[in-house]
């Protein structure tokens, strides 16, 4: 086992990470950027070390820096959280000629993965149901248009490097190609560098359905079930449940079982998540993503596992420490994100906390970097906190969350957590009768 990681990361996922080693007995390395001295990761890790000014590009995507921290602290391994270099390919191999090891999958996956292009070919080998779409990338407004018309309206416009909703673009008729097509290339060169883009059937009514991976790298690899990520704000989730409400038995283990067998058989290691969009009873991939997601405590809730732990020891290359068969459901789970951002238009709130209080009690997770007096950077993403209830069962999981979300408190800076005191109103969210849709109409009517 190793003796020291260094956390790539910020925010709750770093101390997420921390917890993890400190529980397995290994010492932590924080990285940070001069605007994060004071924050929590800092604090609580072992070690510490200053890796740049606040710009990410300067600090925590810094491959050079990243790399010096663990010469100079001795550290033996990286685990990189989400998000900055999780998904990076050549910083995994730069690890690699540095004889020190990624917690993560091999840079090999991670490029096949990344390209949403090779992901969707890759998987449809491997007997994944895929969305209909393209035969690969589409190069011409002619190309796309003549796609357009065979498929059927309305389509969708995906950059193939894009990325956290960024890139993607719906066209709802043949007039509204052009504007699509030329929007989602140009959002792809601005922020992935890449302007290709490839064609999908745009799905009306779809929840969204991702099953929990993970592999040892040797050919063996398990399903965790599906989490339900359907509330989305421009294709970005906000609230997430495991296991999903309108999922049944038998369908978790079909889906299940093809997306361990395609991980099974790539030899895959380690996290990771396949999506799907799930719409009359099918399930059509969209992305594979090769790192642990935000949400991954909900399905630590009903599977009683610890992720990060299992990352930590694959990565060593010790076995998983559970079979399929041990993996079973226990009760529900749902997680909200607590982002500091200003409601109607979810702008950006960074500022001083003048007072925060985590709930607490019987099934109640909050797993946030947040104190009293700490001051949020205006330079990273808002995502401040994640709310994460355990219930017996859904009706029990939404009452505990109601009643947490009444114990927390976050003064200084606006949150979202107003949104979710209104969200547990709404009989839909008890039913569970939602789809990836359902979010954007209600916010246009009730915010
Ligand atoms: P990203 O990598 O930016 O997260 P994804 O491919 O994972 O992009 O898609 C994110 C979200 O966009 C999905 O959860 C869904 O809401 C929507 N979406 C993606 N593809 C389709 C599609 N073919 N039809 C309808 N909605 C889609």
């Amino acid at each position: 086992m190793f003796n020291k990681i260094l956390i790539a990361n910020r925010g709750e996922i770093a101390l997420r990470v921390i917890r993890a080693c400190r529980e397995m007995g290994i010492g932590s390395v924080a990285v940070h950027s001069t605007a994060d001295s004071d924050a929590m990761h800092v604090r609580m890790a072992d070690e510490s070390v200053c890796i740049g000014p606040p710009s990410s590009t300067q600090s925590y995507l810094s491959i050079p820096s990243i790399i010096a921290a663990c010469e100079i602290t001795g550290a033996e391994a990286i685990h990189p959280g989400y998000g900055f270099l999780s998904e990076n390919a050549a910083f995994v191999q730069i690890i690699q000629d540095h004889d020190l090891t990624f917690i993560g999958p091999t840079a090999d996956h991670i490029r096949v993965m990344g390209d949403k292009i090779t992901a969707k070919d890759t998987m449809k080998k491997l007997g994944v149901p895929c969305v209909p779409g393209s035969e690969g990338g589409v190069d011409t407004l002619e190309d796309a248009k003549r796609i357009g018309a065979e498929m059927g309206y309305p389509v969708i416009i995906k950059a193939t490097a894009g990325g956290g909703g960024k890139g993607m673009k719906v066209a709802g008729s043949a007039a509204e190609m052009e504007r699509a097509f030329m929007t989602a290339r140009a959002e792809g060169k601005s922020n992935f560098g890449n302007d290709e883009v490839y064609i999908e059937k745009y799905l009306t009514t779809p929840r969204h359905i991702e099953i929990q991976v993970f592999g040892d790298g040797k050919g063996n690899a398990v399903h965790l079930g599906e989490r339900d990520c359907s509330l989305q704000r421009r294709h970005q989730k906000v609230f997430e449940e495991a296991p999903g409400p309108t999922i049944t038995q038998e369908e978790r283990d079909r889906i299940g079982k093809i997306c361990a067998d395609a991980c099974a058989n790539i030899n895959y290691i380690g996290a990771g998540t396949i999506e799907f969009l799930y719409e009359n009873g099918e399930f059509y991939f969209i992305e594979m993503n090769t790192r642990l997601q935000v949400e991954h405590p909900v399905t630590e809730g009903i599977f009683g596992v610890d992720l990060v732990r299992e990352q930590i020891r694959v990565a060593a290359g010790l076995p998983m420490s559970f079979t399929q068969d041990d993996l079973k459901i226990n009760g529900h789970a749902i997680e909200v994100r607590i982002n500091a951002e200003r409601l109607p238009n979810f702008s950006p709130c960074p500022g001083r906390i003048t007072q925060y209080h985590a709930p607490g009690g019987l099934g109640v997770r909050m797993d946030s970097a947040l104190y009293d007096g700490y001051s949020i950077p205006p330079y990273y993403d808002s995502l401040i906190g994640k709310l994460i209830v355990h219930g017996r069962d859904r009706p029990e999981a939404l009452a505990r969350l109601r009643r947490a979300l009444g114990e927390l408190i976050v003064d200084g800076v606006d949150t979202t957590i107003p949104l979710f005191d209104a969200l547990l109103q709404e009989p839909d969210i008890h039913s569970g009768n939602y789809n990836i849709h359902w979010l954007e109409h209600w916010l246009e009517t009730h915010l």
